[in-house]
């Protein structure tokens, strides 16, 4: 693979090009010498780079030269754009006043599914109380079996923006097809690509020209490289606003619902600049294993933990059995308090200025 810059500087101290609309004069003619000569090629707007998928010729290499192109950098990375010290440093990834960055613990919660204004309103008023800065909820769910609750689709998208908004939370919650991205983009402040989702290339392409910031969860059968490639192909179409989430994958036992791929964290972080972020709940099954699963992510240096929550879980329309209730998830941010501060990791929060209104820090 070949990336071609138009610049001279190191792509690395650049980090993200915000001014987009300014395309280097020789782009077109580049692009039309490309298609003409069959050779693949990528313009990544928000990178500003070309990115050449198959060997090209000397003779080609030096057209491309004649055109302006100021750098060629060959690599066998499969995922340069989210690759780890190759063209883009880690900027940290901001969200409102979140700031994913090593040494820093954010932690994502709220239901399986919005279930009703009213339940969804309790939830967010009880975690924005603990400080969480971002509730998630299920609107339009992707579930295994039809049968099964599909979310209660717009009604649940707006009371869950209500509840958000008055508490001074933002908001995550999954987009399940290519229809629902720009709805759900209007209204949601984070994105998430769910487990099933993780291969649907045509979503991910579609969720890649919208803004907003993208959680993308491992497929639950996806190798780390797969997992990986399935941000790339957000990276590509121009957005990196990419937070990658560990949540388990199908193994042999029958003890959890999934397996936490503890070493996933690591490898990810090894592999790419993009923050990693773990759920136990998908990942284990149960409400026993939430609080070690979150210990042992926050130990091994992941950048927050997505954790279910619900004001009566045996009443949960779906997925109760992994879900904490109130006093289990008031204990569990109390232990990840202690165990953060042992570890001298920031835990990001909502706190109350003087006048009792929430802020985010
Ligand atoms: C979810 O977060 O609601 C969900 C369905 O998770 P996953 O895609 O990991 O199964
Ligand atoms: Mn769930």
């Amino acid at each position: 693979m070949l990336i071609a810059t138009f610049e001279h500087a190191i792509y690395n101290s650049i980090g993200t090009v915000t001014d987009s609309d300014v395309m280097p004069q020789a782009l077109h003619e580049i692009l039309q010498w490309t298609s003409e000569n069959h050779i693949l090629c990528h313009w990544v707007p928000h990178r500003k780079v070309l990115i050449f998928p198959d060997p090209i010729s000397d003779k080609m290499l030096n057209q491309l030269l004649a055109f302006g192109i100021k750098n060629l950098i060959e690599t066998n990375s499969p995922y340069p754009l989210i690759q780890r010290d190759l063209l883009f440093a880690a900027a940290p990834l901001t969200i409102g006043d979140i700031v994913f960055q090593p040494g820093t613990f954010t932690l994502i919660a709220g239901p399986c599914s919005v279930e009703s204004r009213s339940m969804i309103h309790e939830t967010a008023a009880f975690l924005s109380e603990l400080g969480i800065p971002i509730l998630r909820g299920g609107t339009y769910k992707a579930r295994t079996s039809p049968y099964h609750f599909q979310g209660y689709g717009h009604d649940a998208l707006n009371d869950m923006r209500t509840a958000a908004s008055q508490f001074g939370m933002k908001m995550l919650t999954e987009v399940v097809s290519e229809e629902l991205v720009e709805p759900i983009s209007e209204v949601s402040d984070i994105l998430q690509v769910g487990s099933r989702n993780a291969q649907n290339f045509q979503l991910l392409k579609r969720i890649g020209i919208q803004p907003k910031p993208v959680v993308i969860k491992r497929g639950f059968m996806n190798t780390l490289e797969e997992f990986l490639l399935a941000a790339e192909y957000i990276a590509l179409m121009g957005n990196h606003q990419i937070l990658l989430c560990e949540r388990g994958i199908r193994t042999f036992e029958p003890w959890t619902r999934n397996t936490l791929d503890i070493s996933a964290i690591p490898l990810m972080q090894q592999q790419s600049y993009l923050p990693v972020i773990v759920d136990p709940s998908h990942a284990a099954g149960r409400t026993d294993l939430v609080l070690p699963l979150v210990k042992a992510a926050l130990a091994v240096g992941a950048q927050g933990a997505m954790i279910e929550v619900h004001p009566n879980p045996s009443a949960a329309l779906s997925d109760g059995k992994q879900t904490l209730d109130f006093n289990q998830f008031t204990e569990l941010v109390r232990e990840i308090e202690h165990t953060a501060k042992r570890l001298g990791i920031h835990l990001q929060h909502l706190e109350k200025n003087d006048l009792g209104l929430l802020m985010q820090l």
